[in-house]
């Protein structure tokens, strides 16, 4: 076993644990439920059975390896105008280190041991990873609903290396968590209940997809986005754990932009200057639209008067959904300026939903 633990810290990865690969029933069973409740995530693979079998991936397969690499670097700071990032997205891609990653861990392993199939997967590919990372050991589960890998906290990406030949398991036991019964200080901090209970989860309602979902956010969510730009930490952030996480270190993780962005600028970048800005990290894939979506949000939550002049352009702009997310920032600047802007809007939109938000950021 340590040999692989070996192996693994010399290619860069943190923490592995190996288990076997009997399917995961009770997780799919768990999961058919939250499916029926309506509370599956948005961005991740339904075929419950390719996600919680692993034999649908590699038929051949014998043993699970699950790692993971840590990424808590620096702390969080946010100034006046800014927006802020979730710590995942302040580095470079994890998907585009961790793969090659395993990778490397997979050739060692086709040429000391034998292996002649494997799958590696990276978030993107179906199998339930959690559920992975529990069974082997690896890390346990927290109230938030995250994975906690001792001694990096839950500040950590996990992947999956699926291989053909029986390996020595690590456990089939769960580690002990580290949540005393009165902790709960997740639950209460969720700013939007997302987190509902311990353990349970409402996706629909959590900032980290908020703030990914495409077109108009919903309006009494919008509030409670308060200066996140882009993902949401608050739960793990104030976990006790989390505090005493070793910081990472691999270099790559840590902020190649600061850990907030300025907003003003953001709602007039263009699609090639966001691609040179933040095409290396993990917020990419969504595009320069959300980005500015959220921008202009925030820039109402925080009520920064100094943006009404880019907003009023932002009002040009051809997206309906940066439209209509602008024309409600206007609205809640609450000056005789953002009102003038609307007004203006007003008279030239066409979109029907662009006009509905118009109208009630007038009619404040
Ligand atoms: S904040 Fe407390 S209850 Fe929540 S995950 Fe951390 S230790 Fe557990
Ligand atoms: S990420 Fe944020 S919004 Fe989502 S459950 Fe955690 S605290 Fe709540």
């Amino acid at each position: 076993m340590q040999i692989f633990v070996n192996r693994a810290k010399e290619i860069g990865i943190d923490a592995l644990a190996i288990t076997d690969a009997k399917p995961f029933n009770k997780e799919k069973a768990v999961l058919e439920q939250v499916l029926q409740a309506g509370l599956y995530p948005q961005f991740v693979e339904t075929d419950l059975a390719l996600r919680t079998d692993p034999k649908r991936l590699l038929p051949s397969v014998q043993s699970i390896i699950s790692v993971a690499i840590a990424y808590k670097s620096v702390d969080p700071h946010i100034s006046q105008g800014k927006g802020l990032l979730s710590r995942y997205a302040w580095g470079h891609d994890y998907h585009s280190l961790l793969y090659p990653r395993l990778e490397t861990l997979a050739q060692w392993m086709v040429k000391e041991f034998g292996v002649k199939e494997y799958v590696v997967a990276v978030d993107t590919k179906p199998p339930i990873e959690r559920a992975i990372a529990l069974r082997s050991g690896l890390g346990w589960l927290g109230q938030n609903c995250a994975i906690f890998v001792p001694p990096y906290g839950s500040w950590v990406f996990l992947g999956e290396l699926l291989v053909d030949i029986p390996l020595p398991f690590t456990t089939q036991q769960p580690l002990k968590p580290n949540c005393s019964e009165k902790c709960g200080r997740c639950v209460r901090a969720c700013p939007t209940n997302a987190l509902f209970a311990p353990y349970q989860i409402n996706p629909h309602s959590c900032i980290s997809y908020l703030t990914q979902m495409k077109g108009i956010i919903p309006r009494e969510m919008r509030a409670k986005i308060g200066a996140k730009l882009w993902g949401c930490d608050t739960c793990q952030q104030v976990c006790p754990t989390n505090q005493k996480a070793l910081p990472s270190q691999h270099q790559e993780f840590y902020p190649l932009d600061g850990t907030a962005i300025p907003l003003i600028p953001l709602l007039s970048i263009s699609k090639k200057e966001f691609h040179q800005r933040f095409g290396h990290t993990a917020l990419a894939w969504r595009g320069h639209g959300i980005l500015q979506r959220n921008a202009a949000i925030i820039l109402g939550n925080l009520r920064y008067t100094e943006a009404i002049p880019a907003l009023g352009d932002a009002l040009q702009d051809p997206k309906p959904f940066l439209r209509a997310s602008v024309a409600w920032a206007l609205g809640e600047m609450h000056t005789a300026s953002a009102r003038n802007l609307l007004h203006n809007a007003q008279h030239k939109e066409t979109n029907a939903i662009v006009l509905e938000e118009i109208e009630l950021a007038l009619s404040h």
